[in-house]
């Protein structure tokens, strides 16, 4: 009732709404003009640039392992495209295809499912084969060893190692194809600067980053690892001043935060004693550091390194009375991560009972949010596929809005995409052909955008190629246009009638509903669309330092400049003599602010029309996403847009349902 007093509302508010046809915009509905007879030779390719991708296929593998249905299936992000390689995926048996399977480090969380009964071949650091074949009892001869700057054919690619300051043994793996392709998987890792000096990263740029996004969030804020160590150094020392008789016993998982005792150690020259388990672990690091510190008798360590269970009042007061006289004092450390609230290292207050001592210190081994972002700033990476916090719908959710909102100078390039159930009588040659990312501009991303949200929604695969001349494969000249048999559609409109009918199954609504959301959508297309245009083809700054230069580079001069101004005057024109004419900056400004507000009242549910995506979703997310991560020299759209909670949460939602994989393109 409530969506209908909405709707009816608006109705009323645009009693004059109509449909206009031009080659740029707003599409007429069922003009079978759109429709043509497809000949071959329409598509010979004048400039060679093609590229295509096959949709779906290994991302729907990963939903599948999220809902355990059926066997256990390797998610996409672990498996490298194009290779026999899989990353820290020793959880789905043996993998199909997969003939190498990488270890970046020795952590339970990686190498999860690694049994003594593996029988594939691991490559990893030398270190990190000592401690597998010690904890778990894997066979010397499966490893392939790969250290830190040792370059290693694998398979006709070329891997390198990288540091990656996690825990000790910890890699990214560089992987250089047959074909130049650089694709570096971090594992878990620390960024730091000194990754932008090293010179097998820098080489040449990277394509492709499988990223340690554990703390992807501008809230994880933590001081750099120098800085705690400097800080627990301070702290001990200070309290050896005041209680000369402290035993210090720093907290520990497996391996890593080994800094923390070293620094210790050091500092007091003291020795240190480790339990029987930890010895061994730290016997395969063989750090020379380490060695030189470790005794075996307690009595003879002022350091003791103890489980983090241990790292309690109550445990520790037990733990210090073995030792009667000779300590009266226990000062313990208990490096986290990430806490709440992001303590500075100044705020750092111990938690002092009796005479126990406890410090909760912050002690990454992870990025936190500033490095990560310098890291991505820094590699320019042409896509980003996160790695960690990717499990399930809202965490994607949340991370799609970093990505795409927070390094929001990144333009949308492609996803990978999800698919729900096929249909079944879909077309199984269809292709929705792009101009090449290039020459793709703002109006016409939000185009591709929406269209290629509407076919995920409907459950639809397709494979997209981009053309350079793709405006003028196109019928009425709209981007993007499918192809299916000897059949090409072009606009928005006649896109989604075409796909709706292989999809009866989507958004069965009432026939009041459906006109509504045409109406709707053909309001907020027009006006969207004027803006969009408006920026970039009236505001003078924009046109000189973007429009321009991106449409003359696509045809040799004079034709360029032929086509630049008459493409200008067309779209001015329009703009200009519109039913409601935008004909300054402020009043385009106003009016995308004013509708915006008309769009997030809209709203009855997280979707436009309740808990389910239409096309109207699809379309307004397809503007919204293309201006956030279009890089103008004027953001200004960008920034009202980002404004309006409503609307930004909602392309938050499709983003992450549809789009998970983050496959994303700098903007150059
Ligand atoms: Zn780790």
């Amino acid at each position: 009732m409530a969506k209908q007093l909405k709707i009816t509302a608006f109705m009323k508010a645009k009693p004059k709404l109509e449909v206009k046809t031009d080659e740029l915009g707003v599409i007429t509905i069922d003009d079978s003009s759109m429709f043509r007879k497809f000949e071959e030779d329409d598509f010979v390719e004048d400039y060679g640039n093609t590229t295509k991708r096959k949709k779906q296929g290994p991302v729907k593998s990963a939903i599948k392992e999220e809902t355990r249905n059926g066997p256990r299936l390797c998610p996409f992000y672990k498996k490298i495209p194009g290779t026999k390689f899989a990353v820290d995926a020793f959880n789905f048996g043996l993998i199909p295809g997969i003939q190498f399977y990488f270890l970046t480090h020795f952590h339970s969380d990686h190498y999860n499912g690694l049994r003594k009964s593996f029988v594939g071949t691991i490559v990893c650091s030398s270190i990190t084969a000592k401690l597998v074949m010690s904890q778990i009892g894997v066979a010397e001869n499966q490893f392939i060893i790969v250290d830190p700057h040792q370059p290693t054919m694998i398979d006709g690619s070329n891997v390198i190692a990288v540091d990656a300051f996690h825990c000790p043994g910890a890699v990214m793996f560089l992987m250089i194809m047959p074909n130049g392709k650089r694709i570096l998987h971090t594992g878990d890792f620390r960024a730091s600067p000194e990754m932008e000096k090293d010179v097998y990263l820098i080489e040449k740029p990277i394509d492709s980053i499988y990223l340690d996004t554990t703390y992807c969030d501008p809230n994880y804020k933590f001081p750099a690892q120098s800085e705690t160590l400097k800080a627990i150094q301070n702290i001990t020392l200070n309290h050896l001043k005041i209680h000369k008789k402290t035993l210090i016993v720093c907290g520990t998982y497996s391996i890593g935060k080994e800094k923390v005792f070293k620094i210790i150690c050091s500092s007091l020259k003291s020795n240190v004693w480790v339990s029987s388990a930890k010895l061994r672990l730290i016997k395969c690091i063989d750090d020379p550091e380490i060695n030189s510190y470790l005794v075996h008798e307690k009595s003879k360590a002022q350091v003791h390194v103890l489980p983090m269970r241990d790292i309690n009042h109550q445990a520790l007061r037990d733990y210090l009375k073995q030792y009667g006289e000779k300590y009266t004092s226990l000062l313990a450390f208990k490096p986290t991560g990430w806490t709440e609230g992001g303590k500075s290292l100044s705020e750092l207050k111990p938690n002092v009972k009796e005479n126990v001592t406890i410090y909760g210190v912050p002690y990454s081994e992870h990025s936190s949010y500033s490095e990560l972002e310098r890291f991505i700033k820094f590699f320019k990476p042409k896509q980003i596929i996160p790695t960690v916090n990717v499990g399930n719908p809202k965490k994607r959710e949340s991370m799609f809005k970093i990505f795409v909102f927070v390094f929001c100078s990144m333009e949308y390039h492609q996803f990978s995409a999800p698919m729900d159930e096929q249909s079944e009588n879909w077309p199984i040659d269809l292709k929705l052909f792009h101009p090449i990312p290039e020459y793709l501009f703002l109006h016409e991303k939000a185009n591709c955008i929406s269209v290629e949200a509407i076919l995920k929604m409907c459950g639809l695969s397709f494979e997209i190629e981009y053309r350079p001349n793709a405006e003028y494969m196109s019928p009425t000249g709209d981007v993007p246009f499918i192809k299916t048999g000897n059949t090409l559609i072009s606009g928005i409109e006649a896109i989604i009638d075409f796909a709706k009918s292989y999809d009866k199954s989507f958004t069965k609504r009432s026939e009041e509903i459906e006109r509504d959301t045409r109406v709707y959508m053909n309001h907020f297309h027009q006006v969207l669309t004027d803006a969009e245009l408006y920026f970039i083809w009236c505001h003078e700054k924009i046109v000189q330092e973007y429009t321009y230069p991106r449409y003359v580079s696509k045809y040799p001069w004079p034709l360029s400049s032929i086509l630049y101004y008459s493409k200008k005057r067309n779209i001015t024109k329009r703009i200009k003599s519109g039913s409601e004419p935008i004909t300054n900056y402020d009043e385009a400004i106003r009016r995308v602010e004013c509708e915006l507000e008309n769009l997030s009242k809209l709203m009855v549910g997280p979707y436009f029309f309740g808990d389910s995506p239409t096309e109207f979703d699809a379309l307004i997310f397809g503007h919204l996403t293309a201006i956030q991560t279009t890089a103008l020299p004027d953001d200004a759209l960008s920034i009202i847009t980002r404004e309006n909670e409503a609307i930004y949460n909602l392309c938050g939602l499709i983003g992450a349902r549809y789009f998970p994989g983050l496959l994303l393109t700098k903007e150059t």
